[in-house]
């Protein structure tokens, strides 16, 4: 599998010199399988719009159309942003099938998505687009894409529905966690509070530490792992607990525990500039920290291949 990062900031868009390194775009990570002529996409944030453009000057001229499935974590914006500027939407014979997590809101995934194309937001309507798109609603699954390639959901901690995924071809592994936050005892845990209940405390713990195994178990082993990190855990802890996003310290010590092969630092704050970027790297990145995880900031335009 080759994976290249298209978009690797979270939130929103932040080009300008500060970031030109590292990259301001928003999540886009493309999966192109070896041997099946099979394209994967993860997200359609804003670095979405590059990897159209490169669809159009080299897969239509080598195969007469465009067909791939993007893969939707969530619906917060800075992951659909780029959709209206995916350009294979406005080619006849494009293929597009797009899963995502099921809304449980008033809108089915393709009014949230395709609804970004309307008059209000957009010169363009989604009836006028010329691609074939089939939307398609996914749970906590295991999917068979087909040509030996397999897809495994799990749900997130966000403040709305967020999939991470498990995608296996061949014995290799690459999986997803963004947006996501650990799970924290949602129950009160101060004695001195009237609302303090023993039982709930300690019921509370010992299921938040559970949900954190099982997301450590759905990328047990990856060979890839591309995890969000927002936040230090100083930052974290000071003013971000319930945003929906994870620190450094916390996805390298599970990646540790899940004898995860690499990480990428993913979802990068959009205040962060490349020099502090940089300082970062030198301490989460550095086997001293990270034992024998290959850890390692995602930058836009970079590739891997597993
Ligand atoms: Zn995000
Ligand atoms: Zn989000």
């Amino acid at each position: 599998m080759k994976i290249k990062f298209w978009g690797v900031r979270g939130s929103i868009p932040c080009p300008g010199p500060q970031t030109v390194k590292y990259g301001g775009n928003t999540p886009c990570i493309e999966i192109r399988i070896k041997d099946t002529d099979r394209l994967l996409i993860i997200d359609a944030g804003s670095g979405i719009r590059e990897l159209g453009n490169q669809l159009l000057s080299h897969d239509l001229s080598s195969k007469g159309s465009i067909q791939t499935e993007i893969f939707l974590t969530h619906t917060h914006w800075d992951h659909i942003m780029g959709f209206p500027f995916f350009t294979p939407i406005y080619i006849p014979d494009t293929r597009l099938k797009i899963y995502g997590p099921v809304t449980y809101e008033d809108e089915t995934l393709e009014e949230v998505v395709g609804g970004q194309l309307s008059y209000r937001y957009f010169p363009v309507r989604q009836a006028e687009l010329a691609a074939e798109i089939s939307y398609i609603d996914l749970k906590e699954e295991t999917i068979d894409l087909g040509d030996g390639i397999k897809v495994t959901t799990k749900y997130l901690n966000h403040p709305i529905l967020c999939l991470g995924y498990r995608f296996e071809f061949n014995g290799k592994i690459v999986c997803t966690a963004c947006d996501t936050e650990p799970f924290r005892n949602v129950f009160c845990t101060d004695p001195d509070d009237p609302s303090y209940d023993e039982t709930m405390a300690m019921e509370g713990e010992e299921v938040a530490a559970e949900e954190n195994r099982r997301i450590e178990r759905f990328f047990a082993g990856a060979d890839l792992l591309i995890h969000d990190t927002q936040y230090t855990e100083e930052e974290y802890r000071a003013s971000k607990v319930g945003w929906g996003h994870t620190s450094f310290e916390h996805a390298i010590a599970a990646a540790k525990r899940a004898k995860v092969k690499r990480l990428a630092l993913f979802h990068h704050e959009p205040l962060r500039t490349d020099r502090q970027i940089d300082e970062l790297a030198r301490k989460y990145c550095n086997p001293d920290y990270a034992g024998e995880v290959n850890v390692f900031f995602a930058r836009e335009g970079m590739e891997i291949e597993i």
